[in-house]
């Protein structure tokens, strides 16, 4: 069965999806202690050699190349791209390289909508450069651009879904490690309620750590028979932790279940380790994932659904779960059954729909009300439901000028007209500065600062009111101040 969550997946076929980070946090590299030492009788590791491209851009100041740093990030004993990715995948995945797998800058011209489209164009041209040089560069299953920090692009790297480019302002592991599972096939991690990540993931926004479906489909315990298990039938079950060696004990690790209903389920149990403090609700008991998709796919977004404690419930539909202990970093058990009557599941909204802007302080979503298309129409909040007047694209108008927020419903763009208080509306797209908001990444979120005014758009007095309208207002930082965009599945240029 799991076997079949890879198998006919033909590489090549699926386009390569580009998704981006947005995560400020950084690692304390003291933290992190893991061992060095060989994988744990792994024959023949499917070994990745990484080469990282320096990128200028004329007109922008150079980039740093810190070759010391890069291999460090990538590749260094501990704390490391490759430390963490040879945990992860108990030994099957090995990134292999030096500070001489990091070439001299490439001198480019900067293409057009660097921020997206112009990223491949952009990769293009620096590798036909480096051919140019004569640096052979077929050996390599992944390349990393570094591009200027001063690139007016709200992410801190992007990277292919699928295929073998990445690109990045940051050189931490934090950041590779992310870009570089992209690569691999993962898409992001997040949790069931308000499209916040899964801090157990760092494809959501944790330092080290992978969550239970993305181990799974990656394949990583495909050589381990009897660690992945499929419930059908109600069951006492003990798990040990993802991150024990598989081969200490015989308990399984990861358990699937398939409810009526349509979700698939991933039951695991978490360990805190010197490189990953898990929060508490990831090791005081069994973390329930929901995962619907597969790997290569390009929308696989992984969700944490809930981290049961010691005799809680967790539900849905048939499916009754039941937490009976835990044993803090080595296992947790609990009872199984499929008799139970039918509740709503899961709990809480659904995730949040691709390209809505949430807010952080009401958790609800920037709106057109009643669907309204004319100019003058004023954005309101609302619950999210994702529906078309609910659906924004953020477009990169020009290099430094900020990007439009545009209806997907009406093609109009949210603007200002007047000062601070004043109503945000949606009009006719003219790109004038009214129209422009500079997207500045802050934790857990981002600002929208007006162009025009340097205001930010505000939910006013923190309302939680549906149907407030939205204002501008001074740039306080404020959690009503912060937003959520849900990118969409597809980058602008290939929906
Ligand atoms: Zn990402």
């Amino acid at each position: 069965m799991l076997s079949g969550h890879r198998a006919g997946v033909a590489r090549g076929l699926l386009a390569p999806v580009l998704v981006a980070l947005a995560v400020t946090v950084v690692i304390p590299q003291a933290l992190a202690q893991e061992s060095a030492s060989a994988p744990h009788g792994i024959a023949n590791p499917d070994v990745h050699r990484v080469l990282v491209i320096p990128v200028n851009l004329r007109g922008r100041a150079p980039v740093i190349v810190d070759r010391k740093q890069i291999a460090q990030a990538l590749f260094g004993a501990t704390a490391s791209v490759a430390s963490r990715y040879r945990a992860l995948s108990y030994g099957a995945l090995q990134f292999a390289g030096s500070q001489g797998d990091v070439t001299a800058p490439v001198t480019l011209g900067e293409p057009a909508d660097i921020c997206n489209a112009g990223l491949r164009a952009l990769a293009g041209e620096a590798k036909a450069a480096l051919t140019q040089r004569g640096i052979a560069y077929g050996a390599y299953r992944h390349f990393v651009f570094v591009v200027p920090a001063d690139i007016p692009c709200w992410w801190i790297g992007v990277g292919d879904i699928y295929s073998d480019d990445v690109w990045v302002k940051a050189t931490t592991a934090k950041a590779l490690q992310h870009e570089l599972g992209h690569n691999l096939g993962m898409n992001h991690a997040l949790r069931w309620q308000g499209g916040q990540a899964d801090a157990g993931d760092f494809m959501g926004s944790g330092p080290a750590g992978l969550n239970a479906p993305h181990v799974v489909v990656m394949g990583w315990l495909d050589n381990h028979p009897g660690k992945v298990v499929d419930l059908t039938q109600a069951a006492d079950v003990t798990l040990e932790t993802l991150e024990a060696p598989p081969e200490i004990s015989a308990l399984p690790k990861v358990a699937i279940v398939h409810p009526a209903g349509g979700n698939t389920y991933y039951l695991s149990y978490r360990a805190a380790t010197p490189d990953d403090k898990l929060p508490d609700e990831f090791t005081r008991g069994l973390n329930v994932h929901i995962f619907n998709d597969f790997r290569y796919s390009g929308n696989g977004w992984t969700y944490f659904v809930a981290g049961l404690s010691d005799g809680a419930v967790y539900r849905d539909g048939p499916m009754v779960i039941k937490q009976l202990s835990h044993v803090a970093g080595r296992s947790v058990t609990f009872h199984i059954g499929f008799d139970g009557a039918g509740q709503a599941m899961p709990a809480g909204p659904p995730p949040a729909q691709a390209e809505t802007l949430q807010s952080r302080a009401s958790e609800k979503c920037v709106d057109l009300p009643g669907g309204q298309t004319r100019d003058g129409t004023p954005a309101i909040q609302y619950d999210c439901h994702g529906g078309p007047n609910q659906q924004w694209r953020i477009d990169y108008a020009a290099p430094t000028t900020g990007t439009r927020i545009v209806s997907r419903l009406s093609g109009k763009c949210l603007g200002i007209d007047s000062g601070s208080g004043s109503p945000v509306v949606q009009s006719r797209c003219t790109d004038s500065p009214n129209q422009l908001w500079m997207r500045e990444v802050v934790i857990d979120g981002s600002i929208l600062r007006n162009v025009a005014s340097g205001l930010c758009l505000d939910v006013p007095g923190a309302s939680r009111a549906n149907g407030a309208k939205l204002i501008a207002w001074t740039c306080n930082g404020g959690i009503n101040q912060t937003w959520r965009y849900q990118w969409p599945r597809m980058p602008p240029n290939a929906d």
